[in-house]
């Protein structure tokens, strides 16, 4: 095993304990550094000598590993990344390359609204509305996912059995990862390279007001890796994003002459306004007055 290993675990430990004593300082509310036991979420990083070869990675001590996909790199390599999802095994390097500044990207500002029935609605500011659906697929293997969870928690701790349906719940979870990380991934490029601006709410709004099921849970784990790919991926593209104020009332107020309402249940997919008398749709309206905050 390469020194870097330990050494690279404890550099890791030291910005944990640093986040944690800076943000209780400045008094917001952060938990303890958690203790990352062995056999979950393995994981390991190396500096030094890291080359890439056809279709392989040289890494310190390990030596040449084989690979399944040809790594495309550009940049130098700072370090290499280890980890084990399931039974298999994946490398991520960090490179460093310099990027030029982004031309501003030449398109409509839109507002974007997530939702647990929609993943996500675009309002433009050339008229246009669009939903965005998660993938069918994913919809499909949460459902089973329950299913082999209820199976697993039977078996007898320690079984062979419980092993054998451990692995096959973890293979699982990756490809609900996989397929929910793709996703993402594809709609978030799509918007930081189409739109001039981006106008999102605020997370701890949306996640604690909309739905305290179990269904806000699995939606929640995709809006916060939403926000944070679309923050790079702006600042990658050229393309601006913006967070409205945490009160700001974008579902409850009317898109067409601002009246805000007192309250809108959650299950009120549409209203008409008492004032203008505008028709809304709850998600349509939402992403309209986000889109309002880009002007
Ligand atoms: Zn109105």
């Amino acid at each position: 095993m390469s020194k870097c290993a330990p050494q690279e675990a404890l550099r890791d430990l030291d910005r944990a304990f640093r986040n944690f004593f800076r943000d209780r300082k400045e008094g917001r509310k952060v938990g303890f550094p958690r203790f990352r036991k062995k056999g979950r979420d393995d994981r390991f990083r190396l500096t030094g000598s890291i080359r890439v070869r056809e279709r392989a990675v040289q890494l310190p001590r390990l030596g040449l590993i084989r690979l399944k996909e040809v790594p495309r790199v550009q940049g130098r390599i700072r370090s290499a990344t280890v980890s084990r999802e399931a039974d298999r095994w994946s490398v991520s390097l960090t490179v460093e390359r310099e990027l030029p500044d982004p031309m501003p990207v030449q398109g409509p500002a839109a507002g974007v609204d997530l939702g647990i029935d929609h993943f996500a609605t675009v309002a433009g500011d050339d008229g246009t509305v669009a939903t965005i659906e998660a993938p069918r697929p994913l919809r499909r293997v949460l459902r089973v996912l329950r299913r082999r969870q209820r199976r697993h928690s039977r078996k007898r701790t320690g079984s062979r059995n419980r092993r054998k349906s451990a692995l096959r719940l973890a293979r699982l979870h990756r490809r609900v990862r996989h397929i929910r990380r793709d996703f993402l991934h594809q709609i978030t490029t799509r918007l930081a390279k189409t739109k001039r601006a981006i106008v999102v709410e605020d997370l701890n709004v949306s996640g604690l007001l909309k739905s305290p099921t179990l269904a806000r849970h699995i939606a929640d784990m995709g809006w916060h890796e939403f926000r944070r790919m679309l923050a790079y991926k702006c600042t990658w593209y050229g393309s601006q994003l913006l967070v409205a104020n945490r009160y700001f009332p974008s579902s409850k107020m009317c898109s067409c002459c601002g009246h805000v309402r007192e309250r809108l249940a959650l299950d009120v997919r549409a209203w008409d306004c008492p004032v203008c008398g505008a028709h809304h749709d709850r998600d349509v309206n939402a992403a309209r007055n986000l889109l309002a905050m880009a002007r």
